[in-house]
Protein backbone atom coordinates (compact mmCIF):
# COMPACT_ATOMS: atom_id res chain seq x y z
CA UNK A 1 0.00 0.00 0.00
CA UNK A 2 1.58 3.07 -0.92
CA UNK A 3 1.71 5.52 2.18
CA UNK A 4 0.59 8.88 2.27
CA UNK A 5 3.20 11.56 2.09
CA UNK A 6 3.34 14.03 4.45
CA UNK A 7 3.35 17.67 3.36
CA UNK A 8 6.84 17.98 3.55
CA UNK A 9 7.26 14.82 1.54
CA UNK A 10 4.98 15.90 -1.14
CA UNK A 11 7.27 19.02 -1.42
CA UNK A 12 10.24 16.44 -1.99
CA UNK A 13 8.71 14.98 -4.81
CA UNK A 14 7.82 17.86 -6.83
CA UNK A 15 4.17 17.80 -6.12
CA UNK A 16 3.92 21.55 -7.11
CA UNK A 17 3.49 23.73 -9.99
CA UNK A 18 6.55 25.00 -12.01
CA UNK A 19 7.46 28.89 -11.52
CA UNK A 20 9.46 31.36 -13.27
CA UNK A 21 11.30 34.37 -11.97
CA UNK A 22 14.00 37.20 -12.87
CA UNK A 23 11.26 38.06 -15.58
CA UNK A 24 11.15 34.17 -17.30
CA UNK A 25 14.55 33.69 -17.66
CA UNK A 26 14.92 31.34 -15.09
CA UNK A 27 12.81 28.29 -15.36
CA UNK A 28 11.95 26.07 -12.02
CA UNK A 29 10.73 22.49 -12.71
CA UNK A 30 9.82 20.96 -10.11
CA UNK A 31 9.96 16.95 -10.61
CA UNK A 32 10.94 14.19 -7.90
CA UNK A 33 14.00 16.24 -8.11
CA UNK A 34 14.52 19.83 -9.43
CA UNK A 35 15.21 21.55 -12.40
CA UNK A 36 16.36 25.22 -13.38
CA UNK A 37 16.70 26.34 -16.77
CA UNK A 38 18.27 29.17 -17.68
CA UNK A 39 17.14 31.29 -20.94
CA UNK A 40 19.98 33.31 -22.24
CA UNK A 41 19.68 35.15 -25.46
CA UNK A 42 22.38 32.67 -27.05
CA UNK A 43 20.70 29.29 -25.75
CA UNK A 44 19.58 27.04 -22.41
CA UNK A 45 21.26 26.15 -19.37
CA UNK A 46 20.02 23.45 -17.79
CA UNK A 47 21.12 22.52 -14.12
CA UNK A 48 20.25 18.82 -13.65
CA UNK A 49 17.86 16.85 -15.48
CA UNK A 50 15.45 14.56 -13.58
CA UNK A 51 14.61 10.45 -13.22
CA UNK A 52 14.24 8.89 -16.52
CA UNK A 53 10.97 8.14 -16.18
CA UNK A 54 10.12 11.97 -15.90
CA UNK A 55 12.24 13.50 -18.60
CA UNK A 56 9.61 13.88 -20.63
CA UNK A 57 7.27 15.65 -18.63
CA UNK A 58 10.27 18.28 -17.51
CA UNK A 59 10.82 18.63 -21.39
CA UNK A 60 7.21 19.32 -22.25
CA UNK A 61 7.21 21.72 -19.60
CA UNK A 62 10.27 23.40 -21.00
CA UNK A 63 9.17 23.86 -24.11
CA UNK A 64 6.07 25.65 -23.19
CA UNK A 65 8.20 29.11 -21.82
CA UNK A 66 10.92 29.00 -24.25
CA UNK A 67 12.22 27.04 -27.98
CA UNK A 68 16.10 28.08 -27.21
CA UNK A 69 18.46 25.20 -28.08
CA UNK A 70 20.13 23.37 -25.07
CA UNK A 71 23.99 24.33 -24.62
CA UNK A 72 24.73 23.39 -21.56
CA UNK A 73 23.59 20.74 -19.13
CA UNK A 74 25.39 20.52 -15.77
CA UNK A 75 24.51 17.45 -12.85
CA UNK A 76 24.77 18.58 -9.86
CA UNK A 77 25.90 14.99 -9.24
CA UNK A 78 25.19 11.79 -10.72
CA UNK A 79 22.36 10.03 -8.41
CA UNK A 80 19.56 8.46 -10.78
CA UNK A 81 17.23 11.45 -10.17
CA UNK A 82 19.22 14.32 -11.40
CA UNK A 83 21.20 12.87 -13.92
CA UNK A 84 19.32 10.13 -16.08
CA UNK A 85 16.13 12.62 -17.69
CA UNK A 86 18.24 14.06 -20.24
CA UNK A 87 16.37 11.85 -23.35
CA UNK A 88 13.85 14.17 -24.63
CA UNK A 89 16.19 17.10 -24.63
CA UNK A 90 18.92 14.57 -26.79
CA UNK A 91 16.11 13.56 -28.98
CA UNK A 92 15.13 17.17 -30.00
CA UNK A 93 18.63 17.87 -30.38
CA UNK A 94 19.13 15.45 -32.88
CA UNK A 95 16.03 15.64 -34.70
CA UNK A 96 16.88 19.91 -35.22
CA UNK A 97 20.27 18.86 -35.97
CA UNK A 98 21.35 21.47 -32.93
CA UNK A 99 24.86 20.82 -31.67
CA UNK A 100 25.52 18.64 -28.90
CA UNK A 101 25.28 20.34 -25.79
CA UNK A 102 28.16 20.07 -23.49
CA UNK A 103 27.78 18.23 -20.24
CA UNK A 104 29.22 19.77 -17.04
CA UNK A 105 29.67 17.43 -13.90
CA UNK A 106 32.51 16.43 -11.32
CA UNK A 107 35.09 13.31 -11.88
CA UNK A 108 33.92 11.57 -9.26
CA UNK A 109 30.31 11.45 -11.45
CA UNK A 110 32.06 9.75 -14.11
CA UNK A 111 33.40 7.20 -11.09
CA UNK A 112 29.79 7.19 -10.13
CA UNK A 113 28.24 5.66 -13.46
CA UNK A 114 31.11 3.25 -13.64
CA UNK A 115 30.23 2.31 -10.63
CA UNK A 116 26.50 2.00 -11.31
CA UNK A 117 27.57 -0.62 -14.28
CA UNK A 118 28.76 -3.27 -11.38
CA UNK A 119 26.22 -2.97 -8.75
CA UNK A 120 23.57 -2.14 -11.39
CA UNK A 121 21.15 -5.26 -9.53
CA UNK A 122 22.32 -4.27 -6.24
CA UNK A 123 20.72 -0.34 -6.59
CA UNK A 124 17.68 -1.83 -8.08
CA UNK A 125 17.02 -3.55 -4.74
CA UNK A 126 18.10 -0.91 -2.32
CA UNK A 127 16.10 1.71 -4.44
CA UNK A 128 12.87 -0.68 -4.39
CA UNK A 129 13.44 -0.81 -0.72
CA UNK A 130 13.74 2.75 -0.13
CA UNK A 131 11.40 4.05 -2.28
CA UNK A 132 8.79 1.16 -2.30
CA UNK A 133 5.85 3.16 -0.37
CA UNK A 134 5.60 6.01 -3.70
CA UNK A 135 6.01 3.06 -6.43
CA UNK A 136 5.19 0.05 -5.17
CA UNK A 137 6.98 -2.66 -4.52
CA UNK A 138 7.02 -4.47 -8.36
CA UNK A 139 8.23 -0.96 -10.44
CA UNK A 140 10.64 -1.12 -13.23
CA UNK A 141 14.60 -0.33 -12.19
CA UNK A 142 14.78 3.63 -11.94
CA UNK A 143 17.98 3.57 -13.72
CA UNK A 144 19.76 1.52 -16.03
CA UNK A 145 23.52 2.48 -15.65
CA UNK A 146 24.11 1.92 -19.47
CA UNK A 147 22.08 4.98 -20.64
CA UNK A 148 24.44 7.44 -19.11
CA UNK A 149 24.74 10.73 -21.22
CA UNK A 150 28.49 11.28 -20.15
CA UNK A 151 29.88 14.83 -19.10
CA UNK A 152 32.10 16.33 -22.11
CA UNK A 153 33.34 18.94 -18.96
CA UNK A 154 35.00 16.98 -16.38
CA UNK A 155 35.83 19.19 -13.01
CA UNK A 156 38.97 17.56 -11.44
CA UNK A 157 40.21 17.69 -7.86
CA UNK A 158 39.07 19.03 -4.74
CA UNK A 159 39.08 22.27 -4.97
CA UNK A 160 37.85 22.48 -8.64
CA UNK A 161 35.33 25.22 -10.27
CA UNK A 162 34.45 25.76 -13.68
CA UNK A 163 33.14 29.38 -15.03
CA UNK A 164 31.74 29.65 -18.25
CA UNK A 165 29.45 32.48 -20.21
CA UNK A 166 26.33 32.30 -22.45
CA UNK A 167 24.57 35.23 -23.63
CA UNK A 168 26.15 37.73 -20.95
CA UNK A 169 25.28 35.43 -18.44
CA UNK A 170 27.73 34.05 -16.17
CA UNK A 171 28.02 30.44 -14.89
CA UNK A 172 30.10 30.09 -11.85
CA UNK A 173 30.26 26.16 -10.64
CA UNK A 174 31.73 24.73 -7.60
CA UNK A 175 32.61 21.45 -5.97
CA UNK A 176 31.71 20.48 -2.71
CA UNK A 177 30.97 17.55 -0.83
CA UNK A 178 28.49 16.27 1.79
CA UNK A 179 25.70 14.36 0.54
CA UNK A 180 27.98 12.91 -2.09
CA UNK A 181 31.64 13.32 -3.15
CA UNK A 182 30.28 14.24 -6.67
CA UNK A 183 28.82 17.25 -5.74
CA UNK A 184 28.61 20.41 -7.60
CA UNK A 185 26.57 23.97 -7.34
CA UNK A 186 25.78 26.76 -9.21
CA UNK A 187 26.06 30.27 -8.66
CA UNK A 188 24.53 32.76 -11.14
CA UNK A 189 25.39 36.26 -10.45
CA UNK A 190 23.09 38.20 -13.07
CA UNK A 191 20.70 36.13 -11.73
CA UNK A 192 21.17 35.99 -8.12
CA UNK A 193 20.49 32.49 -7.56
CA UNK A 194 21.97 29.38 -6.21
CA UNK A 195 21.20 25.54 -7.66
CA UNK A 196 22.07 24.01 -5.06
CA UNK A 197 21.36 20.16 -6.35
CA UNK A 198 20.54 17.74 -3.06
CA UNK A 199 23.50 19.89 -0.95
CA UNK A 200 20.38 21.94 0.43
CA UNK A 201 17.05 19.60 0.11
CA UNK A 202 13.05 20.26 1.55
CA UNK A 203 14.34 17.77 4.78
CA UNK A 204 17.30 17.47 7.45
CA UNK A 205 19.93 16.66 4.94
CA UNK A 206 20.62 13.26 3.45
CA UNK A 207 23.12 12.40 5.73
CA UNK A 208 23.27 8.85 7.11
CA UNK A 209 21.56 7.45 4.79
CA UNK A 210 20.93 3.51 6.09
CA UNK A 211 21.68 2.09 2.58
CA UNK A 212 24.22 4.77 1.26
CA UNK A 213 28.08 4.80 1.17
CA UNK A 214 29.76 7.62 3.64
CA UNK A 215 28.60 10.98 3.31
CA UNK A 216 30.69 14.35 4.69
CA UNK A 217 28.94 16.41 7.19
CA UNK A 218 31.88 18.86 8.30
CA UNK A 219 32.22 19.29 4.36
CA UNK A 220 28.49 19.65 3.96
CA UNK A 221 28.40 22.45 6.47
CA UNK A 222 31.42 24.34 4.50
CA UNK A 223 30.10 24.10 1.47
CA UNK A 224 26.66 25.83 2.99
CA UNK A 225 29.00 29.04 4.17
CA UNK A 226 30.40 29.20 0.97
CA UNK A 227 27.64 29.52 -0.60
CA UNK A 228 25.59 32.25 1.55
CA UNK A 229 28.79 34.19 0.68
CA UNK A 230 26.98 34.86 -2.17
CA UNK A 231 24.49 36.24 -1.13
CA UNK A 232 21.86 34.82 -3.53
CA UNK A 233 18.29 35.62 -4.01
CA UNK A 234 16.97 32.86 -5.27
CA UNK A 235 18.10 28.97 -4.50
CA UNK A 236 17.05 26.42 -6.03
CA UNK A 237 17.12 23.03 -3.92
CA UNK A 238 17.45 19.64 -5.13
CA UNK A 239 14.11 18.73 -3.87
CA UNK A 240 11.55 20.96 -2.70
CA UNK A 241 10.12 24.78 -3.21
CA UNK A 242 11.83 27.68 -4.61
CA UNK A 243 13.66 29.41 -1.50
CA UNK A 244 13.11 33.38 -2.62
CA UNK A 245 14.51 36.12 -0.64
CA UNK A 246 17.63 37.15 0.36
CA UNK A 247 17.32 36.49 4.34
CA UNK A 248 15.24 33.55 3.67
CA UNK A 249 18.13 31.80 1.98
CA UNK A 250 20.91 32.87 4.44
CA UNK A 251 18.84 31.88 6.76
CA UNK A 252 18.40 28.11 5.54
CA UNK A 253 21.73 28.09 4.53
CA UNK A 254 22.99 29.07 7.87
CA UNK A 255 21.01 26.89 9.91
CA UNK A 256 21.74 23.80 7.93
CA UNK A 257 25.55 24.80 8.01
CA UNK A 258 25.16 24.93 11.92
CA UNK A 259 23.43 21.73 12.35
CA UNK A 260 26.26 19.92 10.41
CA UNK A 261 28.70 21.39 12.51
CA UNK A 262 26.84 20.66 15.57
CA UNK A 263 26.66 16.87 14.72
CA UNK A 264 29.74 16.37 13.18
CA UNK A 265 31.51 18.32 16.15
CA UNK A 266 29.42 16.21 19.09
CA UNK A 267 30.31 13.09 17.83
CA UNK A 268 33.88 13.53 17.38
CA UNK A 269 33.66 15.02 21.11
CA UNK A 270 32.90 11.74 22.61
CA UNK A 271 35.06 9.63 20.04
CA UNK A 272 37.83 11.76 21.83
CA UNK A 273 36.56 10.73 24.81
CA UNK A 274 36.32 7.22 24.08
CA UNK A 275 32.82 6.15 24.44
CA UNK A 276 31.32 3.73 21.47
CA UNK A 277 28.55 4.23 19.20
CA UNK A 278 25.62 3.17 21.55
CA UNK A 279 26.64 5.81 24.46
CA UNK A 280 27.39 8.48 21.28
CA UNK A 281 24.06 7.74 19.86
CA UNK A 282 21.88 7.75 23.03
CA UNK A 283 23.65 11.11 24.24
CA UNK A 284 23.32 12.54 21.25
CA UNK A 285 19.37 12.26 21.49
CA UNK A 286 19.58 13.89 24.29
CA UNK A 287 21.50 16.99 23.51
CA UNK A 288 19.33 18.29 20.15
CA UNK A 289 18.87 21.52 20.61
CA UNK A 290 15.53 23.11 20.68
CA UNK A 291 16.32 25.77 17.91
CA UNK A 292 17.02 23.61 15.26
CA UNK A 293 13.15 21.61 16.17
CA UNK A 294 11.81 24.75 14.69
CA UNK A 295 13.11 25.42 11.22
CA UNK A 296 11.34 23.33 8.40
CA UNK A 297 13.43 22.97 6.81
CA UNK A 298 15.13 20.39 9.33
CA UNK A 299 12.30 18.44 9.69
CA UNK A 300 13.49 15.00 9.48
CA UNK A 301 11.07 13.06 6.92
CA UNK A 302 13.46 12.03 4.49
CA UNK A 303 17.30 12.17 6.18
CA UNK A 304 17.29 12.79 9.92
CA UNK A 305 19.28 13.59 12.86
CA UNK A 306 19.22 10.20 14.24
CA UNK A 307 20.78 9.61 10.47
CA UNK A 308 23.54 11.86 11.16
CA UNK A 309 24.81 10.56 14.43
CA UNK A 310 25.70 7.59 12.13
CA UNK A 311 27.52 8.91 9.18
CA UNK A 312 29.26 10.79 11.56
CA UNK A 313 30.67 8.56 13.57
CA UNK A 314 31.33 5.80 10.25
CA UNK A 315 33.42 8.92 9.28
CA UNK A 316 36.27 8.43 11.76
CA UNK A 317 34.92 4.52 12.85
CA UNK A 318 35.59 0.88 11.73
CA UNK A 319 32.90 -1.30 12.13
CA UNK A 320 33.74 -2.82 15.72
CA UNK A 321 31.68 -0.43 17.05
CA UNK A 322 30.38 -1.77 20.70
CA UNK A 323 33.69 -2.33 22.71
CA UNK A 324 32.24 -5.56 23.32
CA UNK A 325 34.84 -8.18 22.01
CA UNK A 326 31.60 -10.69 21.99
CA UNK A 327 30.63 -8.94 19.00
CA UNK A 328 33.93 -9.15 17.26
CA UNK A 329 33.51 -12.76 15.63
CA UNK A 330 29.77 -13.13 16.95
CA UNK A 331 28.37 -16.50 16.33
CA UNK A 332 24.81 -16.84 14.03
CA UNK A 333 21.97 -14.53 15.59
CA UNK A 334 20.26 -18.12 14.77
CA UNK A 335 22.54 -20.11 16.87
CA UNK A 336 22.17 -17.68 20.03
CA UNK A 337 18.55 -17.47 20.25
CA UNK A 338 18.23 -21.04 20.09
CA UNK A 339 20.62 -21.53 22.99
CA UNK A 340 18.06 -18.90 24.57
CA UNK A 341 15.06 -21.58 23.96
CA UNK A 342 16.87 -23.68 25.63
CA UNK A 343 16.93 -21.63 28.66
CA UNK A 344 13.19 -20.67 28.86
CA UNK A 345 10.08 -21.92 26.25
CA UNK A 346 9.09 -19.44 23.57
CA UNK A 347 5.62 -19.26 25.25
CA UNK A 348 7.42 -17.59 27.90
CA UNK A 349 9.02 -15.15 25.75
CA UNK A 350 6.24 -14.55 23.54
CA UNK A 351 4.35 -13.56 27.20
CA UNK A 352 7.06 -11.28 27.87
CA UNK A 353 7.01 -9.52 24.65
CA UNK A 354 3.21 -9.15 25.05
CA UNK A 355 3.29 -7.84 28.22
CA UNK A 356 6.61 -5.49 26.96
CA UNK A 357 4.05 -4.60 24.30
CA UNK A 358 1.20 -3.01 26.62
CA UNK A 359 3.72 -1.23 28.48
CA UNK A 360 4.43 0.85 25.34
CA UNK A 361 8.01 -0.66 24.90
CA UNK A 362 7.88 -1.62 21.71
CA UNK A 363 10.97 -1.73 20.61
CA UNK A 364 11.98 -3.90 23.30
CA UNK A 365 9.38 -6.03 22.71
CA UNK A 366 11.20 -6.31 18.95
CA UNK A 367 14.53 -7.57 20.51
CA UNK A 368 12.35 -10.58 22.79
CA UNK A 369 10.46 -11.62 19.78
CA UNK A 370 13.47 -12.12 17.60
CA UNK A 371 14.42 -14.78 20.05
CA UNK A 372 11.44 -16.62 18.83
CA UNK A 373 11.64 -15.50 15.31
CA UNK A 374 15.59 -16.58 14.82
CA UNK A 375 15.45 -19.75 17.15
CA UNK A 376 12.58 -21.27 16.36
CA UNK A 377 11.91 -24.43 14.74
CA UNK A 378 8.76 -23.62 11.78
CA UNK A 379 7.65 -27.20 13.67
CA UNK A 380 6.65 -24.92 16.53
CA UNK A 381 4.39 -23.13 14.17
CA UNK A 382 1.65 -22.09 16.86
CA UNK A 383 4.03 -19.80 18.92
CA UNK A 384 6.32 -18.72 15.53
CA UNK A 385 2.97 -17.46 13.59
CA UNK A 386 1.93 -15.28 17.16
CA UNK A 387 5.22 -13.99 17.70
CA UNK A 388 5.16 -12.75 14.10
CA UNK A 389 1.99 -11.44 13.97
CA UNK A 390 3.00 -9.26 16.95
CA UNK A 391 6.34 -8.19 15.34
CA UNK A 392 4.49 -7.22 11.96
CA UNK A 393 1.89 -5.28 14.54
CA UNK A 394 4.59 -3.41 16.18
CA UNK A 395 6.21 -2.39 12.73
CA UNK A 396 3.09 -0.65 11.55
CA UNK A 397 2.39 1.22 14.26
CA UNK A 398 6.21 2.30 14.42
CA UNK A 399 6.03 2.68 10.38
CA UNK A 400 3.04 4.88 10.90
CA UNK A 401 5.21 7.31 13.33
CA UNK A 402 8.12 7.53 12.03
CA UNK A 403 8.68 11.00 10.69
CA UNK A 404 11.50 9.57 8.28
CA UNK A 405 10.52 8.58 4.71
CA UNK A 406 13.55 5.84 4.42
CA UNK A 407 13.04 4.74 8.05
CA UNK A 408 9.45 4.32 7.52
CA UNK A 409 10.03 2.54 4.28
CA UNK A 410 12.63 0.11 5.53
CA UNK A 411 10.23 -0.67 8.60
CA UNK A 412 7.09 -1.32 6.66
CA UNK A 413 8.63 -3.14 4.04
CA UNK A 414 10.08 -5.91 7.01
CA UNK A 415 6.38 -5.65 8.23
CA UNK A 416 4.91 -6.76 4.39
CA UNK A 417 8.05 -9.02 4.36
CA UNK A 418 6.94 -10.67 7.48
CA UNK A 419 2.75 -10.73 6.65
CA UNK A 420 3.72 -12.69 3.20
CA UNK A 421 5.76 -15.56 5.27
CA UNK A 422 3.03 -15.61 7.53
CA UNK A 423 0.97 -16.56 5.09
CA UNK A 424 2.99 -19.25 3.77
CA UNK A 425 3.20 -20.54 7.48
CA UNK A 426 -0.46 -20.61 7.27
CA UNK A 427 -0.98 -22.45 4.48
CA UNK A 428 1.14 -25.15 5.83
ZN1 LIG B 1 18.02 13.87 -5.16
Amino acid sequence: MVRKLVDGMSDWFGQFPLTTFENNTCIFVPNMANTCVFDTKEGLVIFDVPLRQSGQKTFNNVRTITRKPVKYIIYSHGHFDHAFGYGPFIKEIREEGWDMPEVIAHENCVRRFEKYEILGKYHDWINKQQFASVTGRRQDPVVSAHETLEPTIVLKGNESSYSFKLGDVNFEIYHDIGETDDSVWLWVPEKKTICTGDLMVSSFPNIGNPFKVQRYPKDWAIAMEKMREKNAEYLVPGHGRLIEGAEKVRDVLSITGEVMHFVHDEVVKRLNEGKWFEEIYYEMLEIYPEKFKKYKILRGIYGCYRFAIHATYRLYHGWYDSGNPTNLFPAKTDDVAREFLKISSEEKYLEHAKKLYSEGKKQLALHVLDIIVKGTDEKNGGTLVEALELKAKILKEKAKNETSFIAGNIINNAAHQIKERLKELKKN
